[in-house]
């Protein structure tokens, strides 16, 4: 059972499991996050575990300093001066990532981009006494309304986390506001506790709505391929292909593999969610033509690891279903 505590009293205990790679259900001033450390492969894999989330989007990473936000993403004028006005404040900026950040790739689904919010109260004071950026969605099951009361959060998370520190309502009660910066433009990825008109007199431009070709996450099947072709619950691994291996037991031909990784030996959905993004990228550069991947397990995490094989040996440049 999870232990809940008063936030005055949380952040010790809330930063002794975020350093053993746990997560923490907290207040924000929108709703209560699942948070977890976001240079932490492990820790991303709990989020996606605790929330039982069938795909592997990507999830806001909460800071506490502009120096932090530096670390992490390359902000233009135009988010910058988004990023002076309205934070700490719900308004989440989707920037470029920094070439050599350390978050995870499970954290931004390895897209290039990340989603950075700067949080109020007990979150801001966490982050910094934590000194490392935290990954949060909101703390509720896939599928389920936000959580809004540490209440709320232990009904439905309960069983799965452990601890919920327990800061009262949430001031505003709706998510934040997603807006994408690029070349001067603002796109509007999902409205919440910041308005559309607030942010365009700060920027003195329009916000783009509904842009056709915005790259969403989950929208191409194929959005996250490597260069070579995947070949998903194979049999046994053909000439020249390189193998995507899970557990301890082999398929057939895995001898002749010209480079084989394994997602987790121990057959551990975790280990392999975290390792999941960084083998699919070193055996792409083993030189290999194809990739063949061993069966994965489809419950709990493996319905994500599974989902995001599938796009990964989707036809190329395939619109895809919608998220
Ligand atoms: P939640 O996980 O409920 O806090 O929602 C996070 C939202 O941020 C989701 O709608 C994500 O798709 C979106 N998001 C996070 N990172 C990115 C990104 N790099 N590009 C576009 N959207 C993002
Ligand atoms: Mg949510």
């Amino acid at each position: 059972m999870t232990e809940v505590l008063p936030a005055a009293e949380a952040l010790s205990r809330a930063v002794e499991l975020l350093r053993a790679g746990e997560v923490v259900a907290l207040p924000t001033e929108t709703v209560y996050g699942l948070a977890g450390d976001a240079t932490s492969g492990t820790a991303a894999a709990r989020i996606f575990e605790a929330k039982g989330r069938p795909r592997f989007n990507p999830l806001i990473v909460h800071v506490s300093s502009m120096v932090m936000a530096d670390e992490i993403a390359v902000f233009d004028p135009l988010s910058r001066k988004l990023a002076a006005a309205f934070w700490p404040g719900p308004l989440t900026l989707v920037l470029p990532l920094r070439p050599g950040s350390r978050v995870h790739p499970l954290v931004t689904a390895d897209l290039g981009t990340v989603a950075l919010r700067m949080p109020r109260g007990f979150a801001s004071g966490l982050i910094a006494a934590f000194g490392r950026p935290l990954a949060a969605p909101s703390a509720n099951s896939s599928g389920r309304v936000s959580a809004t009361t540490a209440q709320a959060v232990v009904a439905d998370l309960g069983d799965r986390i452990p601890l919920v520190v327990d800061g009262g309502a949430t001031p505003v009660g709706l998510e934040s506001t997603i807006v994408k910066v690029s070349d001067g433009r603002i796109l509007l990825l999902r409205p919440g506790g910041i308005g559309a008109d607030e942010i365009e007199a700060v920027a003195g431009v329009p916000l783009e709505r509904g842009a056709k070709g915005v790259q969403a996450p989950g929208m191409l099947a194929s959005h996250y391929a490597p260069g070579a072709a995947v070949r998903t619950d194979a049999a046994s691994v053909r000439d020249g292909e390189a193998l995507l291996a899970f557990g301890p037991r082999r398929i057939a031909g895995a001898e002749r593999a010209r480079a084989v990784l394994n997602l987790s030996p121990a057959g551990d959905l975790r280990e392999a969610a975290a390792n999941l993004f960084s083998h699919l990228h070193a055996l792409d550069r083993s030189g290999a033509a194809t990739i063949a991947v061993e069966p994965v397990p489809h419950a709990g995490l493996g319905e994500a690891i599974n989902d995001r094989l599938a796009r990964a040996a989707a036809p190329r440049d395939v619109p895809a279903v919608p998220e």
